[in-house]
């Protein structure tokens, strides 16, 4: 089963995907965490995104789109993606259709958290404190949050048409969200 989960920063996507790949044996496909160790590792792409990152802007759709594809053609992973921050823009998004159905998969689920800027404010700084995370500041959520709103508007637009897109009301608490989850996945 492949998933994508969708929302602002601090929508609580991580820790659900965690969960449910932990749950359904899959694999998490998070871009942040997959660009901030190509930043830990100092590599050609960790250079030209750092700054990027750290101002709270999003990375080229080249550089992520071509980290994407290079996941993707791992076999092991077909039908086991539980996607987390991607796709972010339009173009991502009709990258990831490309690929899926290059390598025959689809999207079984998408879930959009849906949470206020309020919430993730005081989340974020909760946040801060205990993962020490270099773009979790004040003036940076609140870029990371408007740069999430303006360019993911038009795929949020693209995937509530879907059939299987599914919002859930992310300001509840972490068991709730994930009861709703599990109702659609049917485990
Ligand atoms: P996240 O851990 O998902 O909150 O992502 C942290 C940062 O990584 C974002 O603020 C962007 O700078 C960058 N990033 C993560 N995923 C993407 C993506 N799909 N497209 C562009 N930039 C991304």
């Amino acid at each position: 089963m492949n998933i994508i989960l969708f929302g602002p920063p601090g929508a609580g996507k991580g820790t659900q995907s965690k969960y449910l790949v932990h749950k359904l044996n899959n694999f998490q496909v998070s871009t942040g965490d997959i660009l901030r160790e190509e930043i830990k590792k100092n590599s050609d792409i960790g250079q030209q995104i750092t700054s990027n990152m750290n101002e709270g802007k999003f990375v080229s759709d080249e550089i992520v789109n071509s980290l994407i594809k290079k996941l993707m053609l791992d076999p092991r992973k077909k039908d086991k993606l539980i996607f987390d921050g991607y796709p972010r823009s339009l173009s991502q998004a009709k990258y990831l259709d490309l690929l899926l159905d290059n390598s025959n998969q689809k999207i079984d689920h998408i879930f959009f958290l849906n949470v206020n800027k309020n919430t993730i404010i005081e989340r974020i700084e909760k946040r801060k404190t205990l993962e020490n995370r270099s773009d979790d500041n004040a003036d940076t959520i609140l870029k990371r949050y408007d740069t999430y709103m303006e360019t993911t508007r038009p795929v949020l637009d693209y995937y509530s048409k879907n059939p299987n897109f599914h919002q859930i009301n992310g300001t509840q608490e972490i068991d709730q969200i994930t009861k709703e989850i599990e109702a659609f996945i049917n485990v």
